[in-house]
């Protein structure tokens, strides 16, 4: 009986220790320019100021790492010496291996040369339609079987690699697990857009996410519910030029050369592993959303993912219960999947 009084009292005490002392859900802010995106971080908490500094740096050091036009980048010097010994690269193209293989394809780093061409490089090239010989000449060299690796080292056989459709969702993984090394439960990264979002907001609801309507860059398609996760987002509508009253833009389709036409305008992709969410929302413009919703069906089991689209003819096509469709726009909603 006397245990039992004690224990009582015991756990009265903690309660009340608990209840007197209030959880610490301080924002703490800041805006970072990296990989040519104004990006905003929000981490809650008292670890919160320790946690955004590691993830400010970071981002400074992974621009500076995976920037293809950075002399001196590690992937500047597997483009220019064929070679290079970076853990980070290696993983990123084993990743890029494993989805390139997933995406029939639709996904390939390897296809920088042709990115040239186009203009939609390195430098600041001219855009212009290149020539079919000029085309045919850069998809030559095209392909992951060019890529060789063995741990770290990285050997690149013929062409050149671009990491832009994969840099920021590895960003965004990295200071994610970062502000969560650093002892932070709670944090939302925007990153351009691109969203990272570490637990749960801190009253323990989930965090809604505005998802951008692709033609108006004021407007929103509808709110996204969400926790813990990656919502990325591709569009032909972010970079492009126009050519005889023709608009070409920067996502290429790597069998045909040319700017993808799978009739999406954007593709918004909400998977757990910020790497797999943005190399499938790039994927997914040049898929299609039959071939997309297929590929959500095959990995289901090994890397789950939702999807949210945006068709030419001004369909809104998404996958989870968990998007509520935005009212008063002129889109047409269909839940699929
Ligand atoms: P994102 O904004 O994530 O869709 O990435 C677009 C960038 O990915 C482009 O600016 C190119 O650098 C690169 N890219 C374009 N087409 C492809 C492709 N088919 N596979 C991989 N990367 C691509
Ligand atoms: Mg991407």
């Amino acid at each position: 009986m006397k245990k039992c009084a004690f224990a009582f009292i015991l756990t009265l005490c903690l309660l009340l220790a608990a209840c007197g002392k209030p959880v610490d859900t301080t924002a703490h802010t800041r805006t970072v320019f990296a990989m040519d995106t104004v990006m905003n971080l929000t981490v809650y908490g008292k670890d919160g100021e320790a946690a955004i500094d590691a993830a400010e740096q970071e981002l400074y050091r992974l621009d500076a790492q995976l920037a293809r036009g950075v002399e001196d980048s590690a992937v500047y010097k597997l483009n220019d010496l064929g070679a290079v010994n970076d853990a980070t690269v290696a993983y990123l193209l084993q990743e890029s291996l494993a989805i390139n293989d997933a995406t029939d394809g639709a996904f390939d780093p390897t296809i920088a040369p042709v990115l040239e061409l186009w203009g939609f490089g390195s430098g600041a090239g001219e855009h212009r339609v290149p020539t079919e010989a000029e085309l045919a000449a850069a998809l030559a060299g095209v392909g992951m079987d060019n890529i060789h690796m063995e741990g770290a080292q990285v050997a690149l056989e013929d062409g050149e690699v671009d990491l832009g459709g994969i840099a920021k969702g590895w960003a965004g993984q990295r200071a994610k697990d970062l502000i969560a090394a650093n002892g932070a439960k709670s944090a939302v990264l925007d990153l351009g857009g691109d969203v990272a979002l570490l637990g749960r907001k801190p009253d323990d609801s989930m965090w809604r996410v505005a998802v951008k309507d692709p033609a108006d860059g004021n407007a929103f398609l509808g709110v996204l519910t969400a926790a813990d996760t990656f919502v990325m987002t591709s569009g032909v509508y972010e970079r492009y030029f126009e050519e005889n009253g023709v608009r070409y833009h920067h996502i290429i389709d790597p069998k045909t050369g040319y700017p993808a036409e799978s009739g999406l305008v954007s593709a918004t992709v909400i998977c757990a592993d910020g790497v797999w969410a943005d190399a499938l929302a790039t994927a997914v413009c040049v898929m299609g959303a039959d071939k997309a919703l297929d590929l959500r069906e095959s990995l289901s089991e090994t890397m789950p993912f939702e999807l949210i689209l945006v068709t030419e003819d001004g369909r809104v096509l998404y996958t989870c219960d968990s998007f509520a469709p935005g009212t008063g726009s002129d889109y047409t909603y269909e839940q699929i999947g």
